[in-house]
């Protein structure tokens, strides 16, 4: 067994990821809770309102730029001149970015204006062609992928139960992402059927996924996926499927939110040499724009028990994030970063900020020789779904705001609408950083649940 572990995990340096299977993993089957989320149900109402009005009394920091993250692993043993800040710079570090978006989301009236009649399919690319650029400075690129894409035949429609086209995978993967998580309350849309063909769908584009599984070995596999010698532990859970229950004989299919489970699954992951811990969440109240107690609570604790970050979507709308300061028995502090929602990344809903979304980046550093690492230059990057009309369909873009507003690159936006996008960009940022001025502290919580 020994020997077929260092094989795998050889397996995980020369491809960089790896999902090894370890029967020992304890599951997630516990039964759905109760759902109050639905996704979407005013989508396709049109708005011009670009969301929230600033205050001009609001006198935030604006998106402060962010120092360059260097993720070529360039350090060397030489001495290094640290310049007049006299920061010492650890040696042998390696370096790697995280990154991440919310929400990918398909309601109908996306669907025509971007479907190729030449080729018969349908090409999702021009959504993400102004974020390419920036997904792929990740070395983990993570979306949510809330809707099955689950093939013609199942019937592609809109809320309330999603299918879209399954091209929507390769335009994943083109945008830069690598990793798709998939436990959320449309999981179960195209019943295990959807699973099963949605998985395939994104593994044939090389793409990572977490969350729903088609077979129990499927759903205790551990899934590290590691970049430039830094080994990232990942797990993906949802509060519910919407009231669809979990097909009886595969109470595997779907990751649900079960704090204990969470808790053994993160520390299974340490384990197995996981270097940090991402930890995929699918919670919290659609259109609060403020995490709610349970989201809190649920999200430091896991924290305290070992996530590295905490990946929060499903509201539609952005929340803030924060970093939490975690006191190790050996003294030693560990700062956890929480995005309690990044909202939504791509969708045809409008107003009241829902067609707004960000893009965190975040470096993580380990250093080799005492193996711990460490989470600095945290970025949040808002976004707007940018909708226009070609021929009578509905196109998308997904612009980076603040660029997109500098550099007035969207030619057919008036100077009003850029002032409006310029208030309502003030507003995101704050509301981004509202929580993020001081650091919360928590007790680290070890081995409450022996294997
Ligand atoms: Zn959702």
């Amino acid at each position: 067994m020994r020997a077929l572990l260092a094989a795998l995990l050889l397996l995980a340096v020369l491809t960089g990821c790896t999902n090894v299977l370890d029967p020992a993993v304890e599951t997630n089957g516990s039964p759905p809770e109760s759902n109050t989320g639905t996704d979407g149900h005013d989508a396709g109402t049109p708005s011009n309102d670009p969301g929230d009005k600033a205050n001009p009394e609001d006198n935030v920091q604006d998106d402060p730029d962010p120092p360059v993250i260097d993720d070529d692993d360039d350090f060397t043993d030489q001495p290094v001149d640290t310049g007049p800040n006299d920061v010492p710079v650890p040696e042998d570090l390696s370096h790697a970015v995280w990154m991440a978006v919310g929400d990918i989301m398909m309601h109908m009236p996306q669907l025509p204006g971007a479907y190729d009649s030449k080729k018969k399919r349908y090409v999702f690319d021009p959504f993400f062609s102004e974020v390419k650029p920036i997904l792929e400075e990740g070395d983990w690129t993570l979306a949510n992928l809330e809707t099955p894409i689950a093939g013609r035949d199942l019937e592609y429609t809109g809320f309330p139960r999603f299918n879209a086209p399954p091209e929507l995978a390769e335009a994943l993967r083109n945008a830069g992402f690598t990793i798709v998580t998939n436990a959320n309350n449309h999981s179960l849309d195209r019943n295990f059927k959807g699973i099963d063909r949605t998985l395939t769908h994104l593994e044939k584009q090389g793409l990572i996924t977490k969350g729903t599984a088609r077979s129990q070995a499927e759903a205790e596999a551990k899934t590290i996926v590691e970049q430039n010698g830094i080994r990232m532990g990942l797990l993906a859970y949802t509060y519910g499927t919407n009231g669809i229950p979990l097909p009886k004989d595969k109470p595997y299919s779907v990751s649900l939110i079960e704090e204990q489970a969470i808790i053994r699954d993160i520390h299974a992951l340490r384990e197995a040499d996981a270097d940090f811990i991402t930890v995929v969440l699918h919670f919290g109240t659609e259109y609060q724009t403020t995490p709610n107690e349970a989201q809190k609570t649920l999200a430091r604790k896991l924290v305290a028990a070992g996530a590295d970050i905490i990946a929060g979507s499903h509201t539609h709308v952005i929340q803030p994030y924060e970093t939490i300061d975690v006191s190790e028995p050996d003294g030693s502090v560990r700062r956890g970063l929480i995005i309690y929602s990044m909202g939504n990344f791509i969708s045809n809903q409008r107003g009241g900020t829902k067609d707004y979304g960000v893009i965190y980046k975040a470096a993580i550093h380990k250093n080799n020789q005492t193996g711990k690492t460490s989470i600095g230059d945290i970025e949040a990057i808002p976004t707007w779904v940018h909708r226009y009309k070609v021929n009578g369909t509905n196109r998308y873009t997904i612009v980076p705001l603040k660029q997109s507003i500098e550099k007035r690159s969207i030619s057919s936006l008036s100077e009003n609408e850029y002032t409006e996008l310029q208030s309502t960009l003030t507003v995101l940022n704050k509301r981004l950083q509202s929580m993020s001025d001081q650091a919360v502290s928590v007790e680290a919580i070890h081995d409450e649940h022996q294997d």
